[in-house]
């Protein structure tokens, strides 16, 4: 296959004006078969999502093969062709099921969006800062308890949220390393000192930044300026439109950098379906428009109802340049969890997974996974 007309997305030089040729489902150097005319489009990577709990009425946490199944086709269907879902605060042994679903599916591998691994958003969180999380189910970092998830999914879990103030935090960080597993920085009230110390230990992301965690205070700059002043630490950001204002996605971008950027959707079941009440990690939601909040807790957002493509446009619209918007949707998020040697760029030797946005409005003419056309 090769696509004519294009503008490529490329890290370090912006969009580049190139034919991009697929052999098989590999990115190559040249390519026969159809021609895609790109008529000056963008050609960029396919999505990576790092973070988001379900879609269509189906929630990871409830770990069953045809919930993931639905969510993996939906994602790809947005473009998200590479997916970490996220498991809320449960009980042991409902996260084992949530590991062991996840390690099915990889084995069995029935399409949609490649399911890359899984992030442990909780267990390991503060009582202060749970957000949306189930109070109930909370539990202090435990080492041996990732090891045996870890397990259960067979060594797919790429990303673990913890709040390091918590008891044995830092200990539960150097182990969680020593796994492979990317650790990350939220739903905490660590101070600076603390979070630094974290960063310090191996812990190299900070979950969906802004929220779940302290303000940017001058004299407390806590989590997001310990982040800010480690480099190699990412940080998400969800951008629905609903959860940062616009000016804090801007000073986000300016503060860490375009590299150090990462896109999630948070997104919940209730993405992809209409208005109304959804059960969320035993609790209920309430979703109106681009809003979801916890049932009797207006205050309280759960998460977003926006496909990772979606919090793309939305970024652009917020007026972050396309090529910085792109690059944290994609590379990322893929190098954030170890993958970028098969995604995330549109390099020779690379999954030809690539998605084709209309010059104007950004919306999708022809999308490929590795090397298929699927739209
Ligand atoms: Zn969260």
């Amino acid at each position: 296959m090769k696509v004519i007309n294009g503008r490529v997305f490329d890290p370090e030089q912006g969009f580049v004006q190139r034919d991009l040729c697929t052999d098989g489902s590999l990115i190559a150097a040249a390519g026969d078969g159809e021609v895609i005319d790109a008529a000056g489009g963008y050609v960029i990577p396919g999505l990576v999502d790092v973070h988001f709990h379900g879609a269509v009425g189906e929630d990871f946490s409830d770990a069953t093969a045809e919930g993931l199944q639905r969510i993996a086709d939906f994602e790809l269907s947005q473009g998200v062709m590479y997916i970490c879902p996220a498991g809320m605060t449960l009980p042991e042994d409902q996260l084992r099921a949530i590991c062991e679903n996840t390690a099915a599916h990889r084995r069995e591998n029935r399409g949609g969006a490649e399911v890359v691994g899984l992030h442990l958003e909780g267990p390991f969180l503060s009582m202060a800062k749970k957000g949306a999380q189930n109070a109930d189910y909370l539990h202090a970092p435990d080492a041996a308890m990732l090891a045996r998830l870890q397990e259960a999914a067979q060594g797919a879990v790429r990303l673990v949220t913890v709040a390091p103030e918590e008891p044995g935090a830092m200990e539960f960080i150097r182990s969680a390393k020593e796994m492979g597993i990317t650790v990350s920085v939220g739903h905490t009230t660590a101070d600076y000192d603390t979070a630094m110390e974290a960063f310090r230990c191996g812990a190299s992301h900070a979950t969906h930044l802004y929220n779940g965690m302290p303000s940017l205070h001058h004299r407390a700059p806590a989590v997001i300026g310990a982040a800010f002043d480690t480099p190699g630490v990412r940080a998400e950001l969800i951008c629905d439109g609903v959860h940062i204002h616009g000016a804090m996605v801007r000073l986000a971008f300016r503060l860490f950098g375009a590299e150090r950027m990462v896109l999630i959707s948070d997104s919940l079941r209730a993405a992809g379906m209409p208005d109304g009440v959804y059960p969320f990690g035993g609790q209920e939601i309430e979703v109106h428009g681009n809003r979801a909040t916890i049932v009797g807790h207006p205050e309280t957002l759960a998460g977003s109802v926006t496909s990772l493509m979606g919090c793309l446009r939305q970024a652009v619209q917020f007026d972050i340049p396309l090529h910085d918007a792109v690059r944290a949707c994609t590379l990322n998020p893929a190098q954030a969890i170890g993958i970028d040697d098969r995604c995330g760029t549109l390099d020779e030797g690379k999954d030809a997974s690539f998605i084709l946005l209309d010059e104007k409005d950004l919306s999708v003419r022809a999308m490929v996974f590795k090397g298929r056309r699927i739209a």
